[in-house]
This record gives C-alpha cells, structure tokens and sequence, in this order.
C-alpha cells in the first residue's frame, strides 16, 4: 500500500503525517509482515521521514516520486539515485501519468528511470495506465501493454519480479471516477498474462500489481478482493493519517 503525496506536505507536515499514520497502525496491532505499507513523498521531505522512521524502527517504508536518469554532474534540479539510496529510499516512482503528461515522459524514459532504480539496488514503482479517449475507444488494454513493454525493455526475469507495476487509469486520478473492481482486474490480469508471456509464469506471479486512482477506504477492499490486485497507489486519500490507515487495514 503505497501513498503518493505528489506536491504536497512540507517537510513539518510530512512529520506529523508519518507519526500520525504509525500511531494509527500501532493502535490497531498492524501487521507489517503481511502488508508492506510506504509513504512517497516530495525529496524536500525525504531526509525528515528517514529520521523519524529509523529513529523510531517504524515498519513504514519510503519511496521517491522520480530520479534523474544522469548519475550526476551539471543537471540543475535534477536528484540522482545515488543521492536517493544514501536517504534509505526503497521505492522510486516512475513514468508516473502527471510526469509523463507535464515533463514529456515517454516508455524509453521510464524504462531508464526504472533501470536506474534497480542498477541503485531501489524498487522502481511503474506506472502506466490510459486516457478518458483511449478507454471510451476500447483500447486501454493494448495501450497499457504497450507501456509494459516499453518500461520493461532490457529486464531480466529477477528484475521483474523485484519491480512493481502500478496502473493507473488517468481518468480516475484525483477525479473521484474510481474505475469499477472489474476494470482494474480487467487490466492488472493483463499484464500479468504479458509479463507471464515475456517472461515466464513464476516472474508473472512474483511481480507486484497495484491499481491506482481515487482509492479510498470506502472502495479499497471491493478493489483489493480482486485476484491481480495486490496493493494501491493511493493520492489523495493517503494525505490523511486515519483514512491511509484505513486503506493499509483493507481487510
Ligand atoms: P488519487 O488517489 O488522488 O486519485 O491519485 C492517484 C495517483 O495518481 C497515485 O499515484
């Protein structure tokens, strides 16, 4: 279960939500074995959440919402993966639609990104997932797997099934607009059955499948009941302490 914070809580606020959030698992006896649960916030907040969870051996981990494709060197604004693994970073975040959308990101990008991630020893989060054009042509299926294939180029079999996939129909994100359990297990078994054809049946099954788009403790278990859904990438609604822990508890 994993919560997208996008551009949102500085680092005070990010603070108070990671503490809030462990509290909340605590009290209610969370079992950390079972449900990996991870916050993903802005770099700015990254070294404040590090402090607060190694300090306090919380089970929360943390994840980066993007990576420089460049080791170092003159890439103003850019953060490398080297810099990410130094803060204790599990999980980066890539291909991501409002990335793809607002900086241009295309499948070669991503699949660098998530290279750079797995070469860095970090689980590279990959999104995919259509447009409102696409889904009402019927054609969500096909475009999803072609980002499969794209983010995926040049993996072996282990590096798959480190990996996770996210699918994120963009018209569900932020707008309310859950798609249907039926429409996410449509698309998280497809591209289980691409990975399985890529690749092979176990790397299929190893891999991990979140939907992604208005999740909500009110719809997280219908969603999370489905046989190739294994998580949630959760926006908005893992901005709040109470209601993430909810999600995180779907059972
Ligand atoms: P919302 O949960 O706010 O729809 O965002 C989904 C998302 O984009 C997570 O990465």
């Amino acid at each position: 279960m994993a919560g997208n914070w996008k551009m949102n809580m500085d680092h005070l606020e990010a603070i108070h939500l990671v503490q809030g959030l462990h509290q909340e698992l605590t009290d209610a006896n969370f079992d950390y074995t079972k449900t990996e649960v991870v916050v993903i916030p802005p770099f700015t907040d990254i070294r404040s959440v590090q402090t607060l969870v190694e300090g306090d051996e919380m089970g929360i981990k943390y994840g980066a919402q993007d990576v420089s494709v460049h080791e170092k060197g003159a890439y103003t604004g850019e953060v490398s993966a080297t810099m990410l693994k130094k803060l204790g970073v599990s999980y980066i975040v890539v291909g991501h639609s409002e990335r793809r959308e607002y900086h241009n990101e295309c499948d070669k990008k991503v699949n660098t990104k998530a290279r750079v991630a797995l070469d860095n020893g970090m689980t590279p989060i990959i999104c995919c997932g259509e447009g409102l054009e696409v889904r009402k042509a019927g054609e969500h299926v096909a475009h999803v797997l072609k980002q499969i294939d794209g983010g995926l180029e040049g993996f072996s079999a282990e590096e798959v099934a480190k990996s996770v996939i996210a699918y994120e129909p963009i018209w569900a994100i932020g707008t309310g607009e859950v798609a249907t359990p039926e429409d996410a297990q449509e698309v998280c078994a497809a591209i289980r059955v691409r990975i399985g054809e890529l690749y092979d049946a176990d790397t299929a099954a190893a891999t991990r499948i979140l939907y992604g788009g208005s999740v909500k403790s009110s719809n997280v278990a219908d969603i999370m009941a489905k046989e190739d859904v294994d998580g949630a990438l959760v926006g908005g609604a893992s901005l709040e302490a109470v209601e993430f822990s909810k999600i995180a508890r779907f059972d």
